[in-house]
């Protein structure tokens, strides 16, 4: 076996069908976000505004979360130690957790080192603890979220994106008696939309349901405390589970899940994911606590990102760019393939200094490729110009499709 022909034969096929990943080597400015230094292999730098960043309100350069890491840093030192049953918890990870259950007006939250570890350790064990239990699982959920749903080793029934008609049909042929969960996301990423949560909820009371809501991309930019769309639309206390990130409007890392005590108790004894894994730095920690406490507070910040967003949204419309329809802060423009995707992308860094990055299969469908626009507070109307004439350019050099 020629292991290494295997390998280069793995990477030939993504680069011919035009999904090779190339990273951008930035050096990012804090206190002048979103500007960038990229670092070229030949040693040389060129600069760039980044636009495909989910540390969607800069929160990763405020300057009280750089001064509450130091300050950890310099009194605890850096690495946790370990996992939380041996040493790694400090007094900040329960005071962390208390925030967190506090934010989504939950009994209790739990840590885990990022989102994807969450959801893949919550959505196991859960399932796992409930005797044939299954699954309902919306068509788009998030790579995490099936990782977890296939390592519960459980029945899993998939219902069309956000089609509660779908969601309920399958309800009503499951076993009266059977544990059920149905898994789904507030803010789908790639397109933007939301979905129904209070029907999904009633669905749920209705078939004796838990739901496990991901909140990732809404904790932080919506509802008044920015304890995500549930907060916003009232209907956090009928959610089972709530899981997020502090990787993205928090601007840091880790992943948590917040609901009852017992659940979240359950979850610790448990998941490996949680138990046989270091946790996070307590600087890192005591970062999140400060971001959250002023996330939280500071709802200028949330009307000011969704205003950014809509003004970006009606340039390019105006510009007759096929912006994708989306209800959130979140900025889809259609290509509809994969190698012109990336061809766009990389005129964009290259000759405007724009960096996009562009999304291929397996993240969205064949067919669907696009480029995905996350514009922050920080965006101001002068780099949206330059990138809308950007955009505009390069879509006319490629001969790209223009809107309907
Ligand atoms: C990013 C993301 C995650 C994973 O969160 P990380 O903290 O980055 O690991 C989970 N769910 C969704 C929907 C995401 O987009």
């Amino acid at each position: 076996m020629d292991y290494e022909k295997v390998f280069q034969d793995a990477v030939d096929k993504v680069k011919a069908e035009g999904r090779y990943r190339v990273f951008a080597h930035l050096e990012r400015h804090a206190g002048n976000f979103p500007h960038a230094t990229r670092h070229h292999d030949d040693g040389s730098t060129s600069e760039v505004v980044v636009w495909c960043s989910n540390d969607y309100l800069g929160q990763a350069q405020n300057k009280d979360v750089l001064a509450a890491l130091s300050e950890a840093g310099a009194r605890m030192g850096v690495g946790s130690g370990g996992t939380r049953n041996i040493a790694g918890t400090t007094y900040l990870h329960g005071e962390l957790e208390k925030e967190l259950a506090d934010l989504h007006g939950k009994e209790a939250a739990l840590l885990f080192t990022s989102g994807y570890v969450s959801n893949d350790a919550a959505i196991s064990t859960i399932a796992q603890l409930m005797p044939d239990c299954i699954i309902l699982s919306d068509a788009l959920n998030h790579a995490s979220m099936i990782a977890g749903i296939r390592h519960s080793g459980c029945e899993k029934r998939i219902y069309r994106h956000n089609d509660v008609a779908h969601l309920e049909e399958i309800l009503k042929e499951l076993p009266k008696a059977a544990p059920k969960l149905i898994a789904f996301e507030s803010v789908y990423s790639m397109d933007g939309d939301i979905s129904p949560m209070a029907a999904i909820c009633d669905l749920a009371d209705k078939y004796n349901a838990m739901t496990y809501l991901d909140e990732v991309h809404a904790v932080g930019l919506y509802g008044e405390r920015g304890g995500g769309v549930s907060e916003r639309e009232g209907v956090a206390h009928r959610i089972t589970v709530i899981e997020g990130t502090l990787a993205k409007a928090f601007g840091l890392m880790g992943g948590y899940i917040a609901g009852s005590e017992a659940m979240v108790d359950a979850v610790r004894c448990a998941a490996p994911g949680f138990i046989f894994t270091t946790t996070l730095p307590p600087p890192l920690v005591a970062g999140a606590i400060t971001s959250i406490r002023h996330v939280r507070a500071t709802n200028d910040l949330r009307v000011r990102h969704q205003e950014r967003a809509q003004r970006l949204k009606d340039l390019l419309v105006e510009a007759g760019l096929p912006v994708m329809p989306s209800v959130t802060h979140i900025v889809p423009i259609m290509v509809g393939d994969a190698l012109r995707c990336k061809q766009a992308t990389d005129m964009l860094l290259d000759d405007y200094g724009v960096y996009i990055q562009p999304i291929n299969y397996p993240t969205v469908p064949v067919g669907t490729e696009r480029l995905r626009i996350t514009p922050t507070p920080f965006h101001d109307d002068g780099v949206m110009d330059e990138l809308v004439a950007a955009l505009k350019d390069v879509w006319m050099r490629l001969q790209l499709q223009k809107a309907a």
